[in-house]
């Protein structure tokens, strides 16, 4: 008898997803000193110097469990975000709210829909509950963004059997984008009995007109929930604090699944610090939008073909394998992200550093390609 032949019949099959490789981990292999980490989509600045002020404040309080109900943070979020408090369910990292959508809707006998090419996370929370995980071919390119959420397509999938629809908005690790009015077209579409669950990790540094404000949408969808996250323009990653915002019917449900104190009190403090500095998200969001461009043209000047991203991050195309040009990467010292585990085995994704972290990898990238 083996641990596996016990395990939950759900658990056959399930691969763990996989992380970008961590500095350490890297340093430990190969010996290396400078690293250039660009495989998380983390922010290249860091965290807000007022979210380490928490933080710090914090730490003599360590042996006190954290507010379960993360009032403070909550109604930090919703002055912010014009919602009521009870809205809110905050997580520890919106991975895990996510997880907290499946345990509470999904069964063996549901389904779950989502993109091809979307973040790994959905088809793992769908799994884990027994569900039926149904994947959907992205657009090709001729009606809508190559590798992008192909709606339309999604929409005929949707069944009785479809309990929750995971919408990534951007898409990790495509950068494509759904515009306010598909989105909102394909909201109206779907039945009341099936969830929406709008995944706004990249919310803060999309800057595209035409890409929508969901929250506002709520009071229309009662089936509606938007999840953001602390980890990537406010520079939280470590610290795992994420939330997502719905009816309060949505909202009392995923409550009662959680754990008690699923955010850290270290995690509350620096999240409320985090966005009252308004100051730190701008000079993220510039910072990010120099980078952006600065290697969108470098790959385009290398055709390497960058996907159009509105994210903080940029997949591009390498024509061949990228598993072996990634590892040359790594033994160069700079840790990217291969997405073959995506279905995009000849891209790469790159994060966007700062100035000279993206030269670096630039540098390391064009001494791998030399013939
Ligand atoms: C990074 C990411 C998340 C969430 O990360 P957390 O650290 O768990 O908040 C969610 N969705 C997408 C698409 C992401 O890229």
């Amino acid at each position: 008898m083996q641990a596996s032949d016990l395990a939950a019949p759900a658990l056959r099959g399930l691969t763990p997803y996989q992380p970008g490789k961590p500095i350490a981990e890297l340093a430990r292999e190969l010996g290396l000193r400078d690293i250039v980490k660009l495989a998380s989509n983390e922010n290249p600045l860091g965290p807000s110097p007022a979210a380490l002020a928490a933080v710090e404040r914090t730490l003599a309080e360590l042996h006190r469990y954290p507010d379960g109900s993360g009032y403070a943070l909550k109604a930090a979020l919703a002055e912010t975000l014009a919602v009521e408090p009870n809205q809110i369910t905050l997580g520890n990292g919106s991975s895990e709210l996510l997880e907290l959508v499946a345990r509470a809707f999904l069964t063996p006998g549901s389904a779950a829909l989502f993109s091809e090419h979307a973040f790994a996370v959905y088809a793992i929370v769908t799994q884990a509950t027994g569900a039926r995980g149904v994947t959907v071919p992205a657009h090709d390119g001729s009606r809508g963004p190559r590798y992008g959420h192909d709606l339309e397509a999604m929409a005929e999938r949707v069944d009785g059997a479809t309990r929750v629809v995971f919408i990534a908005n951007p898409n990790n690790p495509t950068g494509t984008y759904l515009k306010t009015a598909e989105l909102r077209r394909f909201l109206t579409g779907l039945p009341e009995s099936t969830l929406a669950v709008v995944d706004e990790a990249y919310f803060e540094y999309v800057e595209a007109p035409d890409y929508p404000n969901t929250l506002t949408w709520l009071a229309d969808f009662p089936n509606l929930v938007v999840t953001r996250t602390f980890s990537k323009i406010y520079g939280l990653a470590g610290l795992r604090v994420g939330y997502a915002v719905s009816s309060p019917a949505i909202a009392e449900l995923l409550d009662r699944v959680r754990q008690p104190f699923n955010v850290n009190g270290l995690a509350l403090a620096a999240a409320e610090a985090a966005l009252a500095d308004q100051e730190h998200l701008a000079r993220a969001l510039r910072v990010n939008r120099a980078g952006l461009r600065q290697l969108s043209e470098a790959l385009t000047a290398r055709q390497l073909n960058p996907l159009p991203s509105v994210g903080n991050f940029l997949s591009f195309d390498l024509g061949r394998p990228a598993a072996p040009i990634y590892d040359a990467l790594l033994r160069h010292g700079v840790i990217v992200r291969p997405i073959a585990n995506y279905g995009l085995p000849q891209h790469l994704r790159v994060t966007v550093g700062t100035a000279e972290q993206n030269a670096a990898f630039l540098a390391a990238l064009d001494r791998v390609l030399e013939p």
